[in-house]
């Protein structure tokens, strides 16, 4: 009905038709060759693997997503009984939301990232994801690194402490992972004699 229509109409009017039509998360990726590597992931003497810095990377530049399933509380729970062990904090990113990430499943390189009590980078937490970002001037060479701050609500056991230890060997190093506890929760004690009803 309509077979000459200008070129450069159409051609607009094609791309926008491709993006209405194709579902999100099924486009193509973007080629990242163009861009130069940030990083690697390699063996880190620190601990497995690790990610370690391909170029000086200033002070405030976001390096990388930290990526992963998002799943409730109660799904990281089931999944770490499911796997015999505590929570495992170190994949799992807990967001403001109260959900978490799970860098155990489809995460990305930012799950490689270790510990560190005197870390040179950071992880915020903007719209409900999650970006690691340099804390200062970084070295090409460098291991990238930031403070997990682990929370647990239970009793920082010996068990849990030794799990969680930390051999990041900076001056600053705390030897844990694991946040201070801050909060006192007061539990109900079943056994309290007198209580008032
Ligand atoms: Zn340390």
């Amino acid at each position: 009905m309509n077979p000459s229509v200008s070129p450069s109409t159409s051609k607009h009017a094609a791309s926008r038709g491709a993006h209405a039509g194709t579902p999100s998360g099924k486009t193509a990726k973007p080629a990242r060759q163009q861009k130069a590597a940030v990083y690697e992931v390699r063996k880190s003497p620190v601990h497995g693997n690790g990610v370690f810095a391909l170029r000086a990377i200033p002070a405030g530049e976001r390096i990388i997503e930290y990526r992963g399933e998002r799943i409730t509380w109660d799904e990281a729970t089931r999944r770490a009984a499911e796997r015999g062990g505590p929570v495992n904090h170190t994949f799992y990113f807990s967001l403001a939301d109260g959900n978490v990430i799970d860098g155990g499943r489809r995460g990305n390189d930012a799950r490689w990232i270790n510990h560190a009590c005197e870390p040179n980078c950071e992880a915020y937490e903007e719209d409900g994801r999650v970006y690691i970002h340099a804390l200062r001037d970084i070295d090409a060479g460098e291991e990238l690194n930031y403070n997990y701050a682990l929370i647990y609500d239970e009793r920082h056991t010996p068990a849990l402490k030794r799990l969680f230890a930390c051999r990041c060997g900076t001056p600053a190093c705390t030897g844990t992972m694991l946040a201070p506890k801050k909060r006192t929760r007061k539990k109900p004690t079943p056994k309290s004699a007198g209580a008032s009803t």
